[in-house]
């Protein structure tokens, strides 16, 4: 099942460098209305619970670390396709990889801190926007 729906969040770096605004700003012009938004942070524990994907990848435990270090922004954003047209507004994983003009060559200055995390699939974007948010908070 497709939806309309895809969960982001704006990493430590970003929110550490002052591009939080810059960022919403941004996802909005791109057309993505927010449903909702939070500002908060990530224990060492929550944060390798929502990357449990990547558990036997090699970068998870800098990744862990690096999402619990400071403050995060997570939303679930609306848009026609919006799990494949966000990917494209954010750009790459490695920022010096990303298009001009996306979100990571814009804010994001390596491949691990690169400012935002965008939901792969419909099934991921459901499964990290009930992370986060309750029934009521994401009607
Ligand atoms: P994404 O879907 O574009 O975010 O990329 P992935 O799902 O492949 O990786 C998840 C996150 O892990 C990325 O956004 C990065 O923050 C981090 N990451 C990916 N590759 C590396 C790497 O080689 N080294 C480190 N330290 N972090 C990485």
């Amino acid at each position: 099942m497709t939806t309309n729906r895809t969960f982001t969040m704006i990493k430590p770096d970003a929110i550490a460098n002052g591009h939080m605004g810059a960022i919403i700003d941004h996802i909005i012009k791109a057309g993505f209305k927010v449903i909702a938004l939070k500002y908060t942070s990530l224990s060492p524990e929550m944060a390798g619970k929502f990357y449990e994907v990547h558990a036997e990848r090699p970068f998870y435990k800098d990744l862990v670390a690096f999402m619990s270090s400071g403050p995060i922004v997570a939303a679930i954003l609306e848009k026609d396709n919006a799990v494949a047209d966000f990917r494209t507004v954010i750009g790459a994983t490695d920022p010096q990889k990303a298009d001009a003009g996306t979100i990571r060559n814009l804010y994001a200055k390596s491949i691990d801190a690169n400012a935002v995390h965008g939901s792969d699939s419909d099934e991921n974007a459901m499964i990290e926007g009930n992370f986060f948010f309750s029934a009521f908070e994401r009607n």
